[in-house]
């Protein structure tokens, strides 16, 4: 994936912006990597920054940057990108009456596509019934097929301190999931007819689990959920729309944890996208 180069005329507004967090915070973020200038801790308490959606557009490539999209009012009101759409019920699979203890044992027996015969077992998702933030992923890894977890090992430390940064945790206000809910093998990218066979799993538990804000952490999990092919840093820098059962659900897209441990460096365009989800979360 190509090195984002920010735009220097925002960066240069960026520079003057200060942005207080708490200690713990701060300490968050170190843990994060990030530890920049703009970031001060302990000055004042109370954490109250607005994202600007403009500035974090000015984060992407400039050829991320070019096409169509322009610039985004704050995050408080969301806006329909043109590509969002909701993920279609493209297979006959009935989950519409499920709750989402039913969903999950619905998945555990599932034989709906080539990936049930590799897994340990599947990964239906965890969480709070009533989250604020629901996170999309990828599919389980190694570890997460073999603990039945999303989000263990590195990539959920980094996930939990991301979450702990914008003031929330895993275990307290999150569910977490993703677009597959079982381990392709050798980690493989999951195929076209395994996100969509599904499909209809993640649809019942977006539905079920209402959140304030999705996180997409991912291409795979940003194209699913939005139906487009974009380019993550193009679907970056402002919120989405997600229609589903009647509501609108707004969806951040940023990078996957995985991707932050082999480019720690762009934990500060991560950094832009959490802020959106904190201003989303607190509406
Ligand atoms: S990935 Fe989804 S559709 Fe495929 S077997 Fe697992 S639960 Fe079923």
């Amino acid at each position: 994936m190509a090195e984002p180069n920010p735009n220097p005329a925002q960066s240069s507004k960026r520079s003057i912006e200060r942005i207080f967090v708490s200690r713990l915070q701060h300490g968050w973020l170190k843990a994060m990597g990030i530890d920049v200038p703009w970031i001060a801790a302990n000055e004042p308490q109370a954490v109250k920054p607005q994202p600007k959606v403009a500035d974090t557009q000015a984060s992407m490539p400039a050829a991320e940057h070019a096409p169509t999209r322009a610039v985004s009012p704050p995050p408080s009101r969301p806006v329909i990108a043109p590509a969002a759409k909701p993920l279609e019920q493209v297979t006959e699979l009935d989950v519409s009456t499920l709750d989402l203890a039913q969903v999950a044992q619905s998945i555990s027996a599932c034989q709906r596509c080539g990936l049930c015969h590799a897994r340990q077992q599947a990964v239906p998702g965890q969480g709070v019934d009533k989250p604020t933030i629901l996170i999309v992923g990828e599919a389980p890894g190694e570890q997460e097929d073999l603990q039945g977890k999303p989000f263990v090992g590195r990539s959920g430390e980094l996930l939990q301190n991301m979450l702990k940064a914008i003031g929330h945790d895993r275990d307290t206000s999150v569910f977490i999931t993703n677009v597959v809910k079982c381990r392709p093998p050798a980690n493989r990218n999951p195929r076209d007819e395994e996100i969509l066979a599904c499909a209809p799993y993640l649809n019942r538990q977006i539905e079920l689990l209402a959140p304030k804000v999705v996180l997409a952490m991912g291409r795979f999990a940003a194209h699913a959920l939005l139906d487009t092919d974009a380019p993550l840093q193009a679907l970056r820098g402002s919120p989405h729309m997600l229609a589903l059962a009647g509501k609108q659900l707004p969806v951040i897209v940023t990078y996957h944890p995985a991707y932050l441990l082999r480019r720690p460096v762009d934990k500060r365009l991560a950094w832009e996208d959490l802020k959106q989800v904190r201003a989303l979360a607190a509406i």
